[in-house]
């Protein structure tokens, strides 16, 4: 089969109730995902939920149980993985040891029997864009962690794949050239307008670098969304334990709004009556020292006020980290301002926005 060249750079990616079981584990379990033409998104997940598997699959190097992957609304089921325009980057570079980095990055193009002449200035071009140009006659087997990376993602890019799949590339890098490898990344594929699926366990490394994040949890896509949403409205009490640094206030939804003990106020909760739990991030809490004995309940811009006692404060960098012990025993944290002056023993309220929750049903 020969996939149809598109306009676009980038390939529209759809993947159709995709499932792979390995015995009894169901690696890949009824997924079904969409990434637009050029889009960047992160699959993001703990270890052992899925996530290399699914680009095996995607990639063509292992067969579905069921379903299958679309390029361009064209099944690929049936391509071999050298004939499926889709670029690879694994976790360790896997290049030809005995190969100079120039060589390295032109193997693909030799395969394809692309005149050298062809070659040579596409392959030029591209160790420039990583910045290796002055190593060009390079063994691989002399370079760095981080030069090897660039030399994996220039051979990837140098074939120019409609599809990029990367599968936590830098989880071998030390945090600052980690960094540096983010926006590389991020300016080479932007600049190809290639589609990317960049796989990591890493909740920061999704934020920072893709449009979109797809949360994979236990072999499903549990939430597909902007990375400031998963933050603001998690989809899944799972999810929002994922991205972690959370509270979490159980309370009971009556009548769809949702109460906690001890809180003054309540806020309007789209699940069944029953047990819940409201999750707020600390960032987006108030913290006031004020006593507010006698004082009028939350205003109408406000969802719950809540009373305590503030146990620990921490500085954190950017902000001071306080633990909060609330009245009704429930404890959560706050994120204020470095500066802010707060006692431990000190008597505080906590004000929880009406848009910073989301609740949960806990129920069965
Ligand atoms: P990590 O982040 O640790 O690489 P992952 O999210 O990429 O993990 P996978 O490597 O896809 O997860 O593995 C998903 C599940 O499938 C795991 O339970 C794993 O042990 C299992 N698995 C993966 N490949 C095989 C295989 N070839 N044979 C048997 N089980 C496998």
């Amino acid at each position: 089969m020969t996939l149809p060249t598109a306009s676009s750079p980038g390939a529209r990616l759809r993947l159709v109730n995709l499932s792979k079981a390995f015995g009894g584990t169901r690696a890949v379990d009824n997924v079904t995902l969409e990434l637009g033409p050029g889009s960047f998104t992160a699959l993001l997940g703990p270890s052992g939920c899925g996530k290399s598997t699914m680009l095996s699959l995607i990639a063509g190097l292992v067969d579905a149980d069921s379903g299958g992957v679309e390029l361009d609304g064209h099944r690929v089921d049936g391509v071999p993985a050298e004939h499926r325009p889709i670029g690879l980057v694994f976790q360790k570079p896997l290049l030809f040891p005995h190969l100079s980095v120039e060589a390295n990055v032109a193997f693909g193009l030799r395969m394809r029997q692309v005149p050298r002449r062809e070659a040579r200035p596409l392959v030029r071009d591209m160790l420039a864009k990583v910045q290796l140009s002055a190593l060009a006659g390079r063994r691989v087997g002399a370079l760095s962690g981080g030069q090897e990376q660039r030399v994996a993602i220039a051979r990837a890019l140098v074939l120019s794949p409609r599809l990029l799949l990367l599968d936590e590339p830098f989880s071998q890098l030390d945090a600052t050239l980690r960094v540096e490898m983010r926006a590389l990344v991020r300016a080479l594929t932007d600049e190809a307008k290639v589609t990317t699926l960049f796989v990591t366990h890493d909740q920061a490394e999704a934020v920072e670098l893709a449009e979109d994040i797809a949360l994979m949890l236990d072999g499903r896509i549990t939430g597909q969304a902007a990375a400031d949403v998963f933050y603001t409205r998690p989809p899944s009490l799972a999810a929002a334990r994922f991205f972690g640094a959370t509270n979490e206030l159980p309370g009971h939804v009556d009548a769809g709004r949702f109460t906690c003990p001890g809180a003054r106020g309540s806020v309007l909760a789209d699940v069944p009556d029953g047990p819940a739990v409201l999750v707020a991030r600390p960032e987006t809490l108030q913290l006031s020292t004020e006593v507010l004995s006698g004082t009028p309940g939350p205003t109408v811009a406000e969802a719950l006020r809540l009373c305590g006692i503030a146990t620990t404060a921490r500085f954190a960098g950017t902000h001071l980290s306080v633990d909060v012990r609330l009245d009704g025993e429930a404890a959560l944290t706050v994120h204020v301002p470095v500066g802010t002056s707060v006692e431990l023993g000190d008597d505080v309220t906590v004000t929880a926005p009406r848009s910073a929750c989301t609740v949960f049903g806990t129920g069965r």
